[in-house]
């Protein structure tokens, strides 16, 4: 595939280093060379979502969990960018942009963030959404413009569903289980996996992977056309 004399955009999506990378990496270098994206059918994911982070607006930390520095949510859904990546002693050309869901400030002028999830994926673990949430500590800690902000605590603020409440129509919902899962920083193995993303990037495009429903899906359509 062609590769164009510069990407097409140079703002990492923190959400990339999540599912981007559980894939193959060719859809990745395709929406960052030629911002052409996969779509992706989540029709209710922007609604519970903000449901989610609304609810938090001015709340406690500490009633979201007693592991928190005390202090209150009073941020939601800010978009944060970082200076550029320095990789190797050598400034790259690729940031992260993102939109976080909550930042609490503490009363030790300290910020938690908290990142929400509706799901009861077993998937959803600290350790699968590292990476992501070390993009938007990064961005606040070394923003593009502005000053930056000390992040104390980062983790993951999770709705599971687990039953339906409510006796009729008008007032049928779901109920879920909330659990905050913390995410502890370790700046060494993002920076690993920032470095590999943008080697990725940088190099030329990947071979699709053999296990991709879409692409063997795809393969499959065009040698029908054939
Ligand atoms: S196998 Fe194909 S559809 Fe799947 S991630 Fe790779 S390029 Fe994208």
């Amino acid at each position: 595939m062609k590769k164009p004399a510069k990407p097409a955009r140079e703002n990492i999506s923190p959400s990339d280093l999540t599912f981007g990378l559980s894939t193959c990496k060719r859809c990745l270098w395709i929406k960052y060379w030629h911002k052409v994206i996969m779509p992706l059918a989540m029709p209710l994911v922007g609604p519970l979502s903000s449901f989610q982070e609304n609810i938090f607006r001015g709340v406690s930390t500490l009633d979201i969990d007693p592991s928190l520095r005390p202090g209150r949510v009073t941020k939601l859904g800010e978009f944060v960018k970082s200076k550029p990546f320095i990789i190797n002693g050598e400034t790259t050309r690729w940031s992260v942009v993102g939109k976080y869901d909550l930042v609490a400030e503490n009363e030790d002028g300290t910020y938690a963030l908290i990142d929400c999830k509706v799901s009861d994926n077993a998937r959803d673990s600290g350790d699968f959404y590292s990476p992501q949430l070390h993009a938007y500590t990064y961005a606040m800690e070394r923003p593009a413009t502005g000053t930056p902000m000390a992040i104390a605590s980062m983790g993951l603020l999770v709705w599971k569903p687990n039953r339906v409440i409510g006796t009729n129509a008008e007032s049928f919902g779901f109920g879920v289980a909330q659990s905050y899962i913390p995410v502890q920083r370790n700046e060494q193995a993002f920076i690993s996996v920032i470095a590999d993303f943008i080697s990725v990037l940088e190099g030329p495009c990947p071979d699709a992977g053999p296990t991709c429903p879409t692409c063997n899906y795809l393969t499959l359509r065009l040698e029908l056309e054939d």
